[in-house]
């Protein structure tokens, strides 16, 4: 199965503004995709349209977020249900500090409509840490029956990597994302006890041409089994 798991609509600040449900599936569909998800920062605002748009254009789709934690790394959370989903986004709310967005500065925050209008948008700023560690984040991910995904492992900022320098061995995660088989051969080296997690290629797409077709299929049997153990 040809997915990707991690792009941002436009209610993450430093998207653009065009990526909107319908220009991401649409363009999702034109890559051969077969499941997306959206993951904004510290947001799920944006999810239920997303999952109504994608299941009239008939593109998979998973609930997603992405988490900045207090130490500063991003992680993606995903999540089938969407009542739980909604759940952990009441939590992130509670841990964002209630700074305003600076639209001038760091961008729009706009929410959508299922047909791609404007309704609204995000007063408090989303790119910043939430108040909470990657430990906690984790578990209260898993206490929504969420998975949870080392984003962008190999990026320069805002990685497990750039901010501990290292993957603890008891942090309770369960994806590792990649940009390309030499991160994960690298990663590998560094963490030999990794041996069972599930890879993941995703785009971290900001704009729409950043959706692309990668060559490899997500292994299935490895990201259901996590699902049976989530759910
Ligand atoms: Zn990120
Ligand atoms: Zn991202």
């Amino acid at each position: 199965m040809r997915v990707d798991l991690h792009i941002h609509s436009a209610l993450s600040p430093c998207a653009s503004d065009d990526m909107t449900p319908h220009n991401i599936v649409n363009m999702a569909k034109l890559c051969g995709l077969e499941m997306i998800s959206v993951c904004d920062h510290n947001t799920l605002g944006q999810q239920r349209m997303m999952a109504e748009v994608a299941q009239k254009l008939n593109m998979g789709y998973i609930f997603g977020v992405e988490v900045q934690s207090i130490e500063e790394v991003h992680l993606c959370i995903y999540f089938k249900n969407y009542e739980k989903a909604m759940e952990f986004d009441s939590w992130l709310k509670m841990n964002l500090p209630s700074i305003s967005n600076d639209v001038r500065y760091f961008g729009n925050q706009w929410l959508f409509d299922d047909k791609d209008e404007v309704i609204g948008s995000e007063e408090i700023l989303l790119l910043q840490s939430v108040t909470q560690s990657i430990d906690v984040i984790a578990q209260k991910a898993h206490q929504c029956q969420g998975i949870v995904s080392l984003a962008h492992v190999c990026d320069k900022a805002n990685s497990i990597l750039t901010q501990l320098g290292f993957i603890p061995q008891n942090l309770e995660f369960d994806l590792i994302e990649i940009k390309n088989q030499d991160q994960k051969e690298w990663v590998q080296k560094m963490h030999p006890w990794l041996k069972e997690v599930l890879w993941v290629r995703n785009s971290d797409a900001h704009y729409l041409q950043d959706i692309d077709l990668f060559e490899e299929d997500i292994d299935e049997e490895k990201w259901e089994a996590l699902w049976r153990k989530a759910l």
